[in-house]
Protein backbone atom coordinates (compact mmCIF):
# COMPACT_ATOMS: atom_id res chain seq x y z
CA UNK A 1 0.00 0.00 0.00
CA UNK A 2 1.09 3.56 -0.70
CA UNK A 3 0.06 6.66 1.09
CA UNK A 4 -2.07 8.92 -0.22
CA UNK A 5 0.46 11.71 -0.99
CA UNK A 6 2.46 9.42 -2.96
CA UNK A 7 -0.74 8.09 -4.41
CA UNK A 8 -1.34 11.88 -5.47
CA UNK A 9 2.26 12.37 -6.46
CA UNK A 10 2.25 9.43 -9.31
CA UNK A 11 -0.87 10.42 -10.24
CA UNK A 12 -0.30 13.98 -11.56
CA UNK A 13 3.18 13.08 -12.52
CA UNK A 14 1.17 11.70 -15.48
CA UNK A 15 -1.17 13.99 -15.98
CA UNK A 16 -0.66 16.25 -18.63
CA UNK A 17 -2.55 20.13 -19.30
CA UNK A 18 -4.70 19.72 -22.20
CA UNK A 19 -4.76 22.26 -25.43
CA UNK A 20 -6.27 25.28 -25.70
CA UNK A 21 -9.75 26.06 -27.40
CA UNK A 22 -11.59 28.99 -28.53
CA UNK A 23 -14.95 29.43 -26.97
CA UNK A 24 -17.26 32.28 -27.01
CA UNK A 25 -17.10 34.23 -23.78
CA UNK A 26 -19.95 32.35 -21.93
CA UNK A 27 -18.24 29.48 -22.75
CA UNK A 28 -15.52 30.18 -21.24
CA UNK A 29 -17.29 31.36 -17.48
CA UNK A 30 -15.14 28.88 -15.34
CA UNK A 31 -12.23 27.74 -17.27
CA UNK A 32 -8.55 29.14 -17.42
CA UNK A 33 -7.33 31.52 -19.90
CA UNK A 34 -4.23 30.47 -22.56
CA UNK A 35 -3.10 33.93 -23.42
CA UNK A 36 -3.22 37.31 -22.10
CA UNK A 37 -6.23 39.54 -23.29
CA UNK A 38 -5.27 42.98 -24.69
CA UNK A 39 -7.43 45.73 -25.06
CA UNK A 40 -8.63 47.17 -28.52
CA UNK A 41 -9.60 50.89 -27.40
CA UNK A 42 -9.16 53.11 -23.88
CA UNK A 43 -11.88 52.27 -21.48
CA UNK A 44 -13.69 54.50 -20.93
CA UNK A 45 -13.17 55.56 -24.35
CA UNK A 46 -13.79 59.55 -24.14
CA UNK A 47 -14.63 61.63 -20.81
CA UNK A 48 -18.31 61.11 -19.82
CA UNK A 49 -19.96 62.18 -17.44
CA UNK A 50 -20.64 59.19 -13.96
CA UNK A 51 -23.58 61.36 -12.94
CA UNK A 52 -26.82 62.94 -14.31
CA UNK A 53 -27.03 66.32 -14.21
CA UNK A 54 -25.33 69.31 -15.68
CA UNK A 55 -21.97 69.75 -17.81
CA UNK A 56 -20.30 73.00 -16.48
CA UNK A 57 -16.87 75.12 -15.79
CA UNK A 58 -16.51 74.54 -12.37
CA UNK A 59 -15.05 78.82 -11.63
CA UNK A 60 -18.91 79.56 -12.85
CA UNK A 61 -20.30 77.61 -9.49
CA UNK A 62 -17.23 77.40 -7.46
CA UNK A 63 -19.09 79.50 -4.94
CA UNK A 64 -22.65 77.81 -5.06
CA UNK A 65 -24.96 77.46 -2.39
CA UNK A 66 -28.65 77.10 -1.37
CA UNK A 67 -28.47 80.54 0.01
CA UNK A 68 -26.93 81.86 -3.12
CA UNK A 69 -27.63 79.77 -6.51
CA UNK A 70 -25.73 80.56 -9.22
CA UNK A 71 -27.95 81.08 -12.57
CA UNK A 72 -26.54 79.29 -15.52
CA UNK A 73 -28.14 79.42 -19.15
CA UNK A 74 -28.62 75.94 -20.66
CA UNK A 75 -27.23 75.62 -24.14
CA UNK A 76 -27.55 71.93 -25.03
CA UNK A 77 -29.11 68.48 -23.71
CA UNK A 78 -26.56 65.71 -24.40
CA UNK A 79 -27.92 61.67 -23.94
CA UNK A 80 -25.71 59.21 -24.01
CA UNK A 81 -24.64 58.11 -26.84
CA UNK A 82 -24.58 61.05 -28.75
CA UNK A 83 -20.90 63.61 -29.34
CA UNK A 84 -22.14 66.76 -28.15
CA UNK A 85 -21.21 69.97 -30.65
CA UNK A 86 -22.04 72.85 -28.43
CA UNK A 87 -19.20 73.76 -26.55
CA UNK A 88 -20.04 75.16 -22.45
CA UNK A 89 -19.18 79.14 -22.30
CA UNK A 90 -18.46 80.98 -19.03
CA UNK A 91 -21.96 81.02 -17.15
CA UNK A 92 -23.59 78.38 -19.40
CA UNK A 93 -24.34 74.50 -18.65
CA UNK A 94 -25.40 71.40 -21.11
CA UNK A 95 -28.00 69.11 -19.28
CA UNK A 96 -26.10 65.62 -19.84
CA UNK A 97 -27.20 62.19 -19.00
CA UNK A 98 -24.96 59.44 -17.49
CA UNK A 99 -22.48 58.12 -19.57
CA UNK A 100 -22.72 60.79 -22.29
CA UNK A 101 -19.56 62.87 -23.45
CA UNK A 102 -18.46 65.77 -21.65
CA UNK A 103 -19.04 68.77 -23.61
CA UNK A 104 -16.01 70.84 -24.95
CA UNK A 105 -15.55 73.73 -22.14
CA UNK A 106 -17.30 71.94 -19.26
CA UNK A 107 -14.66 70.73 -16.74
CA UNK A 108 -17.13 69.12 -13.72
CA UNK A 109 -20.57 68.12 -13.39
CA UNK A 110 -23.33 68.97 -11.10
CA UNK A 111 -25.67 66.51 -10.00
CA UNK A 112 -29.29 67.23 -11.04
CA UNK A 113 -30.09 66.57 -7.01
CA UNK A 114 -28.43 70.32 -6.54
CA UNK A 115 -29.96 72.38 -9.15
CA UNK A 116 -32.79 73.82 -9.35
CA UNK A 117 -34.73 74.07 -13.32
CA UNK A 118 -34.81 78.12 -13.73
CA UNK A 119 -37.05 79.71 -16.54
CA UNK A 120 -38.36 77.49 -20.00
CA UNK A 121 -38.01 74.63 -17.89
CA UNK A 122 -36.84 71.50 -20.14
CA UNK A 123 -35.99 73.61 -23.24
CA UNK A 124 -32.55 74.76 -24.38
CA UNK A 125 -32.34 78.19 -23.73
CA UNK A 126 -33.63 78.18 -20.24
CA UNK A 127 -31.70 78.52 -17.10
CA UNK A 128 -30.66 76.36 -14.10
CA UNK A 129 -29.66 77.06 -10.85
CA UNK A 130 -27.13 75.71 -9.14
CA UNK A 131 -27.49 75.08 -5.82
CA UNK A 132 -23.82 73.30 -4.29
CA UNK A 133 -20.22 74.25 -5.17
CA UNK A 134 -18.58 71.55 -7.58
CA UNK A 135 -14.89 70.85 -7.92
CA UNK A 136 -12.62 70.58 -11.29
CA UNK A 137 -13.24 67.16 -12.74
CA UNK A 138 -15.97 66.12 -10.42
CA UNK A 139 -18.29 63.16 -11.55
CA UNK A 140 -15.83 63.18 -15.04
CA UNK A 141 -14.74 59.63 -15.95
CA UNK A 142 -11.55 60.27 -17.95
CA UNK A 143 -10.73 58.69 -20.98
CA UNK A 144 -8.37 55.55 -20.47
CA UNK A 145 -9.27 55.75 -16.49
CA UNK A 146 -9.35 51.61 -16.18
CA UNK A 147 -7.40 50.38 -19.25
CA UNK A 148 -5.22 51.98 -21.99
CA UNK A 149 -5.07 50.92 -25.48
CA UNK A 150 -2.65 47.94 -25.64
CA UNK A 151 -3.06 47.34 -22.19
CA UNK A 152 -3.04 43.83 -20.75
CA UNK A 153 -6.85 43.36 -19.16
CA UNK A 154 -6.81 39.55 -18.37
CA UNK A 155 -3.43 37.47 -17.50
CA UNK A 156 -2.89 33.99 -18.93
CA UNK A 157 -4.01 31.34 -16.38
CA UNK A 158 -6.51 33.34 -14.38
CA UNK A 159 -10.12 31.47 -13.91
CA UNK A 160 -12.50 32.83 -16.40
CA UNK A 161 -15.56 34.48 -13.56
CA UNK A 162 -18.38 37.26 -14.77
CA UNK A 163 -16.40 40.09 -14.20
CA UNK A 164 -12.91 38.64 -16.60
CA UNK A 165 -16.41 38.03 -19.39
CA UNK A 166 -17.68 41.48 -18.70
CA UNK A 167 -13.92 43.01 -19.18
CA UNK A 168 -13.15 41.19 -22.09
CA UNK A 169 -16.30 42.44 -23.75
CA UNK A 170 -15.64 45.74 -22.78
CA UNK A 171 -12.32 45.65 -24.54
CA UNK A 172 -14.02 43.43 -27.87
CA UNK A 173 -13.03 40.00 -27.25
CA UNK A 174 -16.12 38.05 -28.53
CA UNK A 175 -14.42 35.00 -27.50
CA UNK A 176 -11.44 33.79 -25.62
CA UNK A 177 -8.78 31.18 -25.99
CA UNK A 178 -8.97 28.62 -22.72
CA UNK A 179 -7.90 25.50 -21.75
CA UNK A 180 -9.96 22.70 -23.09
CA UNK A 181 -12.14 20.48 -20.63
CA UNK A 182 -11.07 17.05 -19.82
CA UNK A 183 -13.68 14.48 -21.27
CA UNK A 184 -14.35 12.03 -18.78
CA UNK A 185 -15.62 8.74 -19.22
CA UNK A 186 -17.69 7.08 -16.45
CA UNK A 187 -18.60 3.22 -16.13
CA UNK A 188 -20.04 1.50 -13.28
CA UNK A 189 -19.23 -2.12 -12.82
CA UNK A 190 -21.72 -4.61 -11.69
CA UNK A 191 -24.26 -7.15 -11.92
CA UNK A 192 -26.19 -5.90 -9.15
CA UNK A 193 -26.60 -2.52 -10.45
CA UNK A 194 -30.14 -1.50 -12.32
CA UNK A 195 -31.09 2.27 -13.34
CA UNK A 196 -32.64 5.04 -11.20
CA UNK A 197 -36.05 4.41 -12.97
CA UNK A 198 -36.15 0.95 -12.30
CA UNK A 199 -37.54 -0.40 -8.88
CA UNK A 200 -34.35 -2.95 -7.15
CA UNK A 201 -35.85 -6.32 -7.51
CA UNK A 202 -33.88 -9.39 -5.27
CA UNK A 203 -30.29 -8.40 -4.59
CA UNK A 204 -30.48 -5.26 -6.93
CA UNK A 205 -29.60 -2.03 -5.93
CA UNK A 206 -30.07 0.79 -8.04
CA UNK A 207 -26.38 2.06 -9.38
CA UNK A 208 -25.78 5.73 -7.77
CA UNK A 209 -22.26 6.21 -8.18
CA UNK A 210 -22.74 6.56 -11.75
CA UNK A 211 -24.55 9.98 -11.09
CA UNK A 212 -22.71 11.63 -8.16
CA UNK A 213 -19.32 11.12 -10.49
CA UNK A 214 -20.93 12.80 -13.11
CA UNK A 215 -21.61 16.11 -10.91
CA UNK A 216 -18.73 15.52 -9.18
CA UNK A 217 -16.76 15.53 -12.75
CA UNK A 218 -18.99 18.30 -14.24
CA UNK A 219 -17.89 20.54 -10.84
CA UNK A 220 -13.92 19.96 -11.25
CA UNK A 221 -14.32 21.23 -14.66
CA UNK A 222 -14.84 18.07 -16.45
CA UNK A 223 -17.83 17.13 -18.99
CA UNK A 224 -18.39 14.03 -17.99
CA UNK A 225 -19.56 10.78 -20.46
CA UNK A 226 -21.39 7.65 -19.00
CA UNK A 227 -20.50 5.11 -20.78
CA UNK A 228 -22.68 2.91 -18.48
CA UNK A 229 -22.79 -0.44 -16.74
CA UNK A 230 -20.22 -3.36 -17.43
CA UNK A 231 -21.48 -6.42 -16.19
CA UNK A 232 -18.99 -8.14 -14.12
CA UNK A 233 -17.35 -10.21 -16.88
CA UNK A 234 -13.66 -9.82 -18.57
CA UNK A 235 -15.53 -9.34 -21.62
CA UNK A 236 -18.14 -6.68 -21.06
CA UNK A 237 -15.22 -4.62 -18.91
CA UNK A 238 -13.25 -5.12 -22.03
CA UNK A 239 -15.71 -3.80 -23.79
CA UNK A 240 -16.23 -0.57 -21.89
CA UNK A 241 -12.69 -0.10 -21.12
CA UNK A 242 -11.60 -0.72 -24.07
CA UNK A 243 -13.12 2.99 -25.40
CA UNK A 244 -10.61 4.89 -22.83
CA UNK A 245 -8.65 6.26 -25.88
CA UNK A 246 -11.48 8.07 -27.01
CA UNK A 247 -11.54 10.27 -24.07
CA UNK A 248 -9.30 12.45 -21.78
CA UNK A 249 -9.58 10.59 -18.71
CA UNK A 250 -11.76 7.15 -17.83
CA UNK A 251 -13.14 6.63 -13.98
CA UNK A 252 -15.10 3.65 -13.37
CA UNK A 253 -16.59 2.57 -9.91
CA UNK A 254 -16.70 -1.04 -8.09
CA UNK A 255 -14.78 -3.94 -9.40
CA UNK A 256 -11.52 -3.35 -7.67
CA UNK A 257 -11.62 -5.07 -4.66
CA UNK A 258 -10.71 -8.72 -4.06
CA UNK A 259 -14.41 -10.05 -4.77
CA UNK A 260 -14.46 -13.00 -6.77
CA UNK A 261 -15.38 -11.29 -9.67
CA UNK A 262 -13.50 -7.95 -9.62
CA UNK A 263 -12.27 -8.00 -12.97
CA UNK A 264 -11.60 -4.03 -13.60
CA UNK A 265 -8.05 -4.63 -12.17
CA UNK A 266 -7.10 -7.60 -14.79
CA UNK A 267 -8.67 -6.09 -17.74
CA UNK A 268 -6.58 -3.32 -17.28
CA UNK A 269 -3.58 -4.86 -16.36
CA UNK A 270 -4.06 -7.13 -19.92
CA UNK A 271 -5.59 -3.97 -21.50
CA UNK A 272 -3.26 -1.05 -20.57
CA UNK A 273 -0.68 -0.63 -17.65
CA UNK A 274 -1.16 -0.78 -14.06
CA UNK A 275 0.51 1.80 -11.64
CA UNK A 276 -0.79 0.99 -7.97
CA UNK A 277 -4.32 -0.44 -6.93
CA UNK A 278 -4.15 0.30 -3.26
CA UNK A 279 -3.39 3.12 -1.00
CA UNK A 280 -3.43 3.57 2.69
CA UNK A 281 -6.78 5.22 3.09
CA UNK A 282 -10.27 4.58 4.62
CA UNK A 283 -12.90 4.76 3.13
CA UNK A 284 -11.90 3.33 -0.37
CA UNK A 285 -8.18 1.24 -0.35
CA UNK A 286 -8.52 -0.25 -3.63
CA UNK A 287 -7.68 3.12 -5.30
CA UNK A 288 -6.31 1.96 -8.43
CA UNK A 289 -4.97 4.01 -11.11
CA UNK A 290 -3.26 3.14 -14.99
CA UNK A 291 -3.60 4.12 -18.16
CA UNK A 292 -5.40 2.53 -21.28
CA UNK A 293 -3.98 3.20 -24.67
CA UNK A 294 -2.42 6.77 -23.57
CA UNK A 295 -5.45 8.25 -21.64
CA UNK A 296 -5.74 7.64 -17.66
CA UNK A 297 -7.59 5.55 -16.12
CA UNK A 298 -8.74 5.75 -12.17
CA UNK A 299 -10.60 2.39 -11.24
CA UNK A 300 -12.05 3.82 -8.13
CA UNK A 301 -14.27 1.44 -5.53
CA UNK A 302 -17.62 0.76 -5.69
CA UNK A 303 -18.77 2.05 -2.35
CA UNK A 304 -20.53 5.27 -2.45
CA UNK A 305 -18.60 7.30 -0.16
CA UNK A 306 -15.68 5.47 -0.83
CA UNK A 307 -16.39 6.57 -4.62
CA UNK A 308 -16.74 10.08 -3.96
CA UNK A 309 -13.92 10.18 -1.45
CA UNK A 310 -11.72 8.52 -4.72
CA UNK A 311 -12.75 11.15 -6.57
CA UNK A 312 -11.91 13.80 -4.79
CA UNK A 313 -8.41 12.73 -3.60
CA UNK A 314 -7.36 11.42 -6.73
CA UNK A 315 -9.84 12.40 -9.88
CA UNK A 316 -10.08 16.14 -8.91
CA UNK A 317 -6.45 17.45 -8.76
CA UNK A 318 -6.36 15.28 -12.43
CA UNK A 319 -9.12 17.07 -13.87
CA UNK A 320 -7.92 20.62 -12.63
CA UNK A 321 -4.95 19.77 -13.68
CA UNK A 322 -5.65 19.05 -17.51
CA UNK A 323 -7.99 22.09 -17.51
CA UNK A 324 -4.94 24.14 -16.50
CA UNK A 325 -5.52 25.23 -13.06
CA UNK A 326 -2.69 25.78 -11.00
CA UNK A 327 -4.26 25.71 -7.56
CA UNK A 328 -4.91 21.41 -7.46
CA UNK A 329 -6.04 21.26 -3.70
CA UNK A 330 -9.01 22.30 -1.74
CA UNK A 331 -8.45 24.30 1.22
CA UNK A 332 -7.68 23.25 4.06
CA UNK A 333 -8.54 24.38 7.80
CA UNK A 334 -7.06 23.44 10.91
CA UNK A 335 -9.99 22.57 13.59
CA UNK A 336 -10.87 20.95 16.97
CA UNK A 337 -12.05 17.44 16.95
CA UNK A 338 -15.45 17.12 18.58
CA UNK A 339 -15.36 13.47 19.24
CA UNK A 340 -12.58 10.50 20.17
CA UNK A 341 -12.27 8.34 17.45
CA UNK A 342 -10.72 4.50 17.07
CA UNK A 343 -9.14 4.42 13.87
CA UNK A 344 -6.52 1.60 12.09
CA UNK A 345 -3.11 2.88 12.53
CA UNK A 346 -2.23 2.02 9.17
CA UNK A 347 -4.72 4.12 7.38
CA UNK A 348 -5.59 7.74 6.35
CA UNK A 349 -8.60 8.30 7.36
CA UNK A 350 -11.00 11.32 5.80
CA UNK A 351 -14.35 10.73 7.81
CA UNK A 352 -17.19 12.64 6.89
CA UNK A 353 -17.35 15.62 8.71
CA UNK A 354 -19.08 19.09 9.47
CA UNK A 355 -16.72 22.09 10.34
CA UNK A 356 -18.38 24.98 12.87
CA UNK A 357 -17.12 27.71 13.77
CA UNK A 358 -16.90 27.69 17.99
CA UNK A 359 -17.55 30.81 19.48
CA UNK A 360 -13.68 31.28 20.70
CA UNK A 361 -13.18 32.11 16.84
CA UNK A 362 -11.43 28.54 15.39
CA UNK A 363 -13.57 25.75 13.91
CA UNK A 364 -14.94 22.93 15.48
CA UNK A 365 -14.95 19.52 12.99
CA UNK A 366 -17.38 16.69 13.90
CA UNK A 367 -18.78 13.67 11.94
CA UNK A 368 -21.78 14.60 9.79
CA UNK A 369 -23.26 11.09 10.27
CA UNK A 370 -22.69 7.40 9.99
CA UNK A 371 -19.54 6.50 9.07
CA UNK A 372 -20.35 3.31 6.32
CA UNK A 373 -18.28 4.09 2.84
CA UNK A 374 -21.58 2.14 1.79
CA UNK A 375 -23.85 5.23 2.98
CA UNK A 376 -24.11 8.61 1.46
CA UNK A 377 -26.05 10.81 3.70
CA UNK A 378 -22.75 11.84 5.58
CA UNK A 379 -21.26 12.74 2.56
CA UNK A 380 -24.53 14.90 2.01
CA UNK A 381 -24.69 16.45 5.20
CA UNK A 382 -20.71 16.72 5.65
CA UNK A 383 -18.51 20.16 4.59
CA UNK A 384 -15.32 18.55 4.71
CA UNK A 385 -13.17 15.22 5.11
CA UNK A 386 -11.41 15.50 8.62
CA UNK A 387 -8.10 14.13 7.84
CA UNK A 388 -6.79 11.46 10.58
CA UNK A 389 -2.83 10.99 9.95
CA UNK A 390 -1.91 7.25 9.50
CA UNK A 391 -0.06 6.49 13.02
CA UNK A 392 -2.51 6.50 15.33
CA UNK A 393 -4.70 4.40 16.82
CA UNK A 394 -7.05 6.65 18.58
CA UNK A 395 -7.52 10.42 18.06
CA UNK A 396 -9.03 11.74 21.05
CA UNK A 397 -11.69 14.72 21.01
CA UNK A 398 -9.92 18.20 21.82
CA UNK A 399 -7.17 17.07 18.83
CA UNK A 400 -6.02 19.32 15.98
CA UNK A 401 -7.19 18.32 13.08
CA UNK A 402 -6.72 18.82 9.28
CA UNK A 403 -9.81 19.34 7.36
CA UNK A 404 -10.20 19.72 3.95
CA UNK A 405 -13.22 21.88 2.47
CA UNK A 406 -15.02 20.08 -0.16
CA UNK A 407 -17.53 23.09 -0.36
CA UNK A 408 -14.85 25.70 -1.14
CA UNK A 409 -12.90 25.57 -4.77
CA UNK A 410 -9.30 25.80 -4.57
CA UNK A 411 -7.66 28.55 -3.99
CA UNK A 412 -10.89 30.14 -2.54
CA UNK A 413 -9.94 30.74 0.70
P1 LIG B 1 -17.36 -3.49 -5.43
O1 LIG B 1 -16.24 -2.51 -5.26
O2 LIG B 1 -17.72 -3.74 -6.84
O3 LIG B 1 -17.11 -4.72 -4.65
O4 LIG B 1 -18.62 -2.80 -4.77
C1 LIG B 1 -18.64 -2.46 -3.40
C2 LIG B 1 -20.03 -2.09 -2.96
O5 LIG B 1 -20.46 -0.95 -3.67
C3 LIG B 1 -21.06 -3.15 -3.23
O6 LIG B 1 -21.94 -3.22 -2.14
C4 LIG B 1 -21.76 -2.67 -4.47
O7 LIG B 1 -23.06 -3.14 -4.57
C5 LIG B 1 -21.71 -1.17 -4.30
N1 LIG B 1 -21.71 -0.51 -5.61
C6 LIG B 1 -20.91 -0.82 -6.63
N2 LIG B 1 -21.18 -0.05 -7.70
C7 LIG B 1 -22.17 0.78 -7.33
C8 LIG B 1 -22.89 1.81 -7.99
N3 LIG B 1 -22.60 2.14 -9.25
N4 LIG B 1 -23.86 2.46 -7.31
C9 LIG B 1 -24.11 2.14 -6.03
N5 LIG B 1 -23.47 1.19 -5.34
C10 LIG B 1 -22.51 0.48 -5.98
MG1 LIG C 1 -18.80 -5.07 -7.87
Amino acid sequence: MISVEEAQGQVLSRIMVLDAERVTLLESLGRVLETDVISDIDVSPFDNTAMDGYAVRYADVRDASESSPVTLQVVDHIPAGVQPEIPVGPGQASRIMTGAPIPSGADAVVMVEYTRVGENAGSTGGTVEVLRPATLGEHIRSRGEEVHEGETVLLRGETIGPAAIGLAASVGHDTLLVHRRPRVAIVSTGDELVEVTEKPGPGKIRNSNTHSLAAQVLEAGGEPYVLGIARDTEEDTRALLGRAPEFDLMVTTGGVSMGDFDVVKKVLVEMGKLDFWKVAMRPGAPQTFGTIGGTPFFGLPGNPTSTMVGFEMFVRPAIRKMAGFTALARPRVIATLAHDTKKKSDRRYFLRGRLTRSPEGGYTAAISGNQSSALLTAMHRGNCLISLPEGESFVPAGTEVMCIRIDLEEGTA
